[in-house]
């Protein structure tokens, strides 16, 4: 029609040349090598051009959706990231993150040779080196700590992992208990309350073929399995699924919602444990699920040791101990219609075996006790018999391939107490946030330090007492940052290695995104293209830009090296093709290929090995379903079933959690905010275009979203008189920042939103990310007063890319992170986000982005929360933590035991 209109050219007329421009299917993989395009930039002229299709996967959130990268076979270059549809996870879909991909890779700015610091470290001097000196220097550092026979003063501290069990392998040649992670400010606080049900940490929502779908979410769906689990959540909502959002701030998934529900933060418990009463006083638990599949008799036993062990009584006093969760207390407690409750609370009860529930970060990691939310939603999928089933709630481990490496060196042989400090006794990953605290208390030092796609100055709260930290080079002897581009970490580095994004490294990935069990294949894209053109390549390097390096080849090298012929680390980098020489990268994959079940089979079908399949297809379905696994192995529990009765929680000092409650009372409950000018914030929802502090080189990205205003609700901005635009100053426990106001009913009352990811800085002499960074001054006030101030926002810019000069944003946002106060959950160790804060009007001299924190005060204020977990610090039959719970990296058993 358009072009009979003549609004577009007539592509059909006759003097086209080459490719038809008729539409067709997807290409088939069989064609991939071979692809024909008309060139969107030629147009309306139809030129031809010839890609190698190329499959990958996205690195920019966990989820690793299917990539296919375009490879234009007349320049050797990738041309752009489409999705693959034979990823099962993603399907061919991705967000704007995947496509974005090309952007970081043709990021102008991005770091193309390894750099060691010139001058006192974080004043920002660099000098270029070549990898074999980065190499020998590294190794010599760690050589010589290992050599002392410390197991702990190597690290390596990963944001984003990306990979399976890679580093573990690598951590655990070199012998240390060195692995640091992210989760303690993201998922730690939803793992405990799952792991203490079942000892797996993480649900895996059957969204697709659910009746009901319960999401309690902050940013759920627009971060973590965002793509996949999004077009499922469709899937079910068009085939009848209702959709139940809770969450105080109106997210996109909750404007998809039936049922929205801005309940005040940490009081989802509340709610949930009404729901549960509800289904129980209905009769509408699963009898058959809960009698076979709980450990109610322990319970009976430990509380209720004089009464008959009969089904029937267990269900009266647990009815009888929940007969407090009226509909009358949520909502009191949610601040929402007690008709809202029990509206939705009707809909959860007679969803049956399809309820499909869903927390990750959100209230989990925003409040004290947010632990309590992940175990009492766990809660109505037991009672509704919903665990495992179609359409219900399934553990992530169940659809997660774990690989089978070619080496396995044993455990490490000690603890490290900077991470698991003894108090934490049931914290259920590193205590990483705060470190910088432990340190200066002089519990600990590292020799070598490696952040990996990690920016804690950044991404953490109370990044100056990391700079302290950083800078302390006592504390921490060496900091090597492995990284793709810049970033406020880095800038306190010795060594910053660059590192290749999605398409330049190896990695393989499964994740529970799905009912289904799939692995796919991260791989660097021009090496499969130079292998298809038949050229031998024997680094990824030789393909990468610059000299980008890939980590597994950089760990492996490092390895090698440290090794001097005497400390049987090269033992564990040997072929198991190639007797007595090294292993290498594609000897690595071939291994673990091998062994997936059925792919070898479907490689041969095609006349392929299985290195060969995951290269040319980046994926593989191992499982269509995973449901009641349970009914062959049980669950992984010291009772073997469902523990709604928590006996390591009554023998590590918490005897009143010892069932599901709601008997913790958040630090930002309405009752600890009594002064007329405090509010609750909440700074931990994400942007569905960002990734924490990885996208600020997409310019894509970076165009679209690039300011973190404050969501005000209308009632609100009209008490304090503001309206939009106005700045605010938000004081926390420790300092404050300033930032605009955006008024929306799309934040409840009472409640300050402010998003994650915006307020990248750099300082005048740093580098990178200019599409989102601000220039700032630092001040050091001396006496742990800092102050940053913003000096000039985003600017255009001359390079090689003319979009740089087209840069028409200038305002990069506040970084807020950086004034939060560290709260440690006493229980699950988790940071507890949301932030007490004063709202007032900022006073004169004070501008838009200044921030001010006190370290000092930052330190107290830890000791404080700490005290809470001291206080209840125990250790029965000398145990650090419950020996049957998970925990990163695992030393040898002998080590879960407190020294004498
Ligand atoms: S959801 Fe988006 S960012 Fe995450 S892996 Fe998929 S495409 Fe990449």
């Amino acid at each position: 029609m358009a072009q009979k209109l003549r609004i577009i050219p007539n592509l059909d007329r006759p003097d086209a040349t080459g490719a038809s421009g008729r539409l067709r299917h997807f290409p088939e993989p069989e064609e991939w090598h071979d692809h024909v395009e008309l060139d969107a930039n030629e147009w309306p002229k139809m030129v031809e051009k010839r890609y190698s299709l190329v499959p990958t996967t996205c690195f920019n959130c966990e989820s690793a959706c299917g990539l296919l990268a375009y490879v234009d076979k007349g320049s050797g270059q990738v041309s752009k990231f489409e999705g693959n549809p034979h990823h099962p996870g993603s399907r061919g879909r991705n967000c704007a993150k995947g496509p974005a991909t090309i952007n970081q890779i043709n990021d102008t700015e991005r770091i193309l040779r390894p750099m060691r610091r010139v001058g006192p470290r974080g004043e920002g001097g660099w000098e270029e080196i070549s990898w074999d000196e980065a190499l020998d220097e590294i190794s010599t550092k760690i050589r010589d700590s290992l050599k002392t026979g410390a197991k702990d003063r190597v690290v390596y501290h990963v944001g984003r992992p990306g990979h399976e069990g890679y580093t573990n392998r690598i951590l655990k040649s070199w012998g240390v208990d060195g692995h640091n992670s992210h989760t303690n400010i993201c998922s730690a606080g939803a793992r405990t309350g799952y792991a203490l049900w079942h000892r797996h940490d993480r649900p895996s929502p059957d969204h697709a073929n659910a009746k009901v779908i319960l999401l309690t979410s902050s940013h759920l769906e627009t971060g973590h399995y965002f793509n996949p689990h999004a077009q499922r959540i469709l899937e079910g909502m068009m085939d009848g699924a209702k959709l139940i959002v809770i969450d105080p701030r109106l997210s996109n998934t909750a404007a998809m919602a039936d049922h929205w529900l801005p309940t005040w933060p940490g009081s989802e418990s509340a709610l949930f444990l009404t729901w549960a009463n509800m289904i129980l006083e209905k009769g509408l638990f699963d009898r058959e699920f809960v009698e076979k599949w709980v450990n109610w008799e322990e319970w009976l036993e430990a509380d209720y040791p004089e009464e008959p062990r009969s089904f029937d009584r267990f269900i009266e006093l647990l009815m009888e101990e929940y007969s407090q969760y009226t509909p009358e207390f949520a909502a009191k407690e949610c601040r929402i219609p007690v008709e809202q409750v029990i509206e939705v609370g009707e809909i959860v009860a007679n969803a049956g075996s399809r309820l499909a529930t869903h927390v990750w970060r959100a209230a989990a990691i925003g409040n004290l006790g947010g632990w309590q939310v992940s175990r009492t939603l766990h809660l109505l999928n037991v009672l509704t018999g919903s665990v495992g089933t179609e359409g219900g709630t399934s553990p992530n481990s169940w659809s997660k391939y774990k690989p089978d490496l070619f080496d396995v060196p044993p455990d490490p042989d000690g603890w490290n107490e900077l991470h698991f400090p003894p108090e934490y006794t049931l914290s259920h990953y590193e205590m990483s946030h705060i470190l910088p605290h432990l340190v200066k208390e002089g519990r600990g030092e590292m020799d070598v330090y490696f952040t990996r796609v990690f920016n804690p100055v950044w991404t953490y709260p109370d990044g100056f007492s990391w700079i302290e930290m950083l800078q302390n080079e006592d504390a921490v002897g060496c900091h090597v940052a492995l990284t793709p581009t810049w970033n406020e970490t880095a800038f306190f580095a010795d060594y910053v290695l660059p590192m290749g994004h999605a398409s330049e490294r190896h990695d393989v990935n499964s994740y529970a995104t799905s009912s289904g069990k799939w692995v796919a294949f991260r791989q660097p894209v021009l090496r499969e293209y130079a292998r298809r053109e038949g050229r031998e390549v024997e680094f990824t390097h030789e393909v990468n830009p610059g000299e980008v390096w890939e980590e597994d080849e950089f760990w492996n090298e490092l390895s090698w090296r440290i090794d001097d012929g005497t400390m049987g680390i090269r033992e564990h980098f040997m072929s198991p093709y190639r007797e007595g020489e090294r292993i290498t990268i594609d000897e690595y994959y071939q291994y673990m290929f091998e062994r997936i079940p059925g792919l070898p089979e479907a490689a041969e079908a095609e006349g392929t090995d299985p290195l060969g399949y995951m290269r040319k297809h980046g994926a593989f379905l191992i499982e269509e379903a995973t449901y009641n696994k349970h009914e062959d192995d049980g669950w992984p529990t010291p009772s073997g079933k469902q523990e709604i009765y928590s006996k390591s929680m009554v023998e590590f000092g918490y005897p009143e959690h010892s069932i599901p409650h709601y008997r913790v009372m958040s630090h930002v409950h309405p009752d600890n905010l009594q002064e007329e000018d405090e509010y609750c914030l909440l700074p931990n929802f994400r942007l569905p275009q960002h990734i924490h502090s990885r996208s600020a080189n997409a310019k894509w990205l970076a165009e679209i979203a690039h300011r973190n205003p404050l969501w005000v609700h209308p009632n609100d901005a009209a008490k304090l008189g503001v309206g939009e635009g106005d700045l605010l100053k938000v004081e926390t426990e420790i300092g404050w920042f300033i930032d605009k106001v955006w008024v929306t009913e799309g934040i409840k009352p009472g409640i300050i939103g402010c998003s994650h990811h915006i307020g990248r800085w750099r300082r005048k002499q740093d580098s990178g990310n200019r599409y989102m960074t601000n220039e700032v001054e630092i001040e050091d006030f001396g006496d742990g007063k800092m102050r940053m101030r913003t000096v000039e926002g985003v600017r255009p810019w001359e390079s090689d890319d003319p979009d740089t000069n087209r840069v028409w944003w200038r305002d990069g946002g506040v970084h807020q992170n950086i004034t939060h106060a560290v709260q440690p959950d006493p229980i699950s160790g988790a940071h507890c986000w949301l932030q007490k804060v004063r709202i007032t009007k900022p006073v004169e001299g004070e501008k838009y982005g200044d921030v001010e924190v006190d370290t000092n005060k930052s330190f107290e204020y830890y000791k404080k929360w700490n005290e809470m977990a001291k206080e209840r610090e125990t250790h029965p039959r000398g145990e650090r933590r419950p020996l049957w719970m998970n925990r990163p990296l695992p030393p040898r058993k002998e080590h879960w035991f407190m020294r004498e």
